[in-house]
């Protein structure tokens, strides 16, 4: 019976090229050797998704076993992966960021090393993040040594190839079935061993340092933002480019304001009095107090647009808008008059025509509020 390559990646006929390689990286992860020592259904099932990858990542092999089945891909000459080096050093795109397989392939030649990025925390205010502000961050970070110019060596020494290496920063090793390369333990991948290190450094080619760094935070960022600042991360070595460094952005919360995207919105207590009656007020905005008339008869959870009032638009696209929501506060406690006064407008109320919510409640009791 011919083998069912997408039964086995558990996509369908159709899928795309994308959705091949998502199902097969899910499943080269769960089954991976590293992962599962000794045992052989996961090897099983790791070589099995290996191959059906192999061929259906490849558009003439898929179209070749599309038609022919397996039967049809021998005939064409293709034998299947021959042994798990060869899946490694193929797949290498895939391994490579899941395993950090070739990470080994690429440090062992003493070419340039790239610095390592970093990611630094920034809180910010409500308003710097509305407004836009510039700050100064100090981090702590290591930065090329510019003694040995990030090599390591003291100047005017050479290092020693590794003798269990070999120096090809590499060792084989074994696990049943398969034969995985890594990093030699000895040079940790270097295929040298510094033998008269740099005094500045001590061997590792970066120093640790503090730093200013300056940051023109546009306004508008929010919560998440992430800004990459080049070359501000660790330093390279032996000529390697220095990292970046990411500042991802965490707004504080405002006593008023709240904010949704490039809109903003905040409550407004009235008195019962001023929402009856109208009034004109004085509202707090971003950009400094502005004038807001409430017209008579305004309701609790009535809004108001404040055109432009919002946050200024990240791409430069103008400015949102201020909603404001009208909240109404009943007096907690009245003086004798103001009771009097209520009380005359409860009487005035009740000799209306048809109050309202006594109506409601007629026509909630003959169950005729329609559905
Ligand atoms: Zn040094
Ligand atoms: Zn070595």
């Amino acid at each position: 019976m011919d083998k069912d390559y997408y039964n086995i990646l558990g996509v369908a006929k159709t899928a795309s090229a994308d959705e091949i390689k998502k199902a097969y990286r899910k499943l080269a992860m769960k089954y991976h050797p590293d992962r599962n020592p000794d045992d052989k259904e996961a090897e099983e099932k790791f070589k099995a998704a290996a191959e059906a990858y192999e061929v259906l990542r490849d558009t003439e092999k898929r179209k070749i076993y599309d038609r022919f089945g397996v039967e049809g891909l021998r005939n064409s000459g293709y034998s299947g992966p021959g042994n798990f080096e060869d899946i490694f050093s193929s797949f290498g795109d895939i391994f490579g960021d899941l395993f950090g397989f070739s990470q080994g392939n690429r440090r062992h030649n003493q070419g340039p090393i790239q610095g390592n990025d970093l990611r630094y925390d920034l809180t910010i205010s409500f308003m710097d993040a509305v407004l836009g502000v510039e700050k100064e961050i100090e981090i702590t970070k290591r930065e090329t040594c510019w003694t040995c110019e990030g090599s390591g060596i003291r100047p005017g020494h050479k290092n020693k190839v590794c003798s269990y290496c070999h120096g090809s920063g590499q060792v084989t090793r074994s696990q049943g079935f398969f034969s995985i390369r890594t990093p030699c333990p000895e040079c940790q991948g270097q295929g040298e061993i510094i033998t008269d290190p740099c005094n500045e450094c001590h061997g590792s080619g970066l120093i640790a340092k503090k730093k200013k760094v300056s940051l023109k935070i546009p306004a508008g960022v929010d919560t998440g933002a992430r800004m990459r600042l080049r070359g501000e991360g660790e330093g390279g070595r032996k000529g390697g480019a220095n990292g970046d460094l990411y500042v991802i952005i965490h707004v504080e919360e405002h006593n008023f304001f709240q904010r949704d995207g490039d809109l903003i919105y905040c409550e407004l207590p009235l008195s019962m009095t001023q929402a009856s009656l109208g009034c004109s007020l004085e509202v707090p905005t971003i950009s400094g107090k502005k004038t807001l008339k409430i017209p008579k008869g305004t309701q609790p959870g009535q809004t108001f647009r404040l055109h432009g009032e919002g946050v200024p638009s990240l791409r430069g696209h103008g400015k949102g808008d201020m909603v404001v929501e009208i909240k109404v506060v009943i007096p907690k406690k009245l003086s004798k008059r103001q009771e009097e006064l209520l009380q005359e407008f409860a009487d005035l109320e009740s000799g209306e025509e048809e109050h309202h919510s006594e109506g409601f409640f007629k026509k909630l009791f003959s169950g005729n509020l329609g559905s």
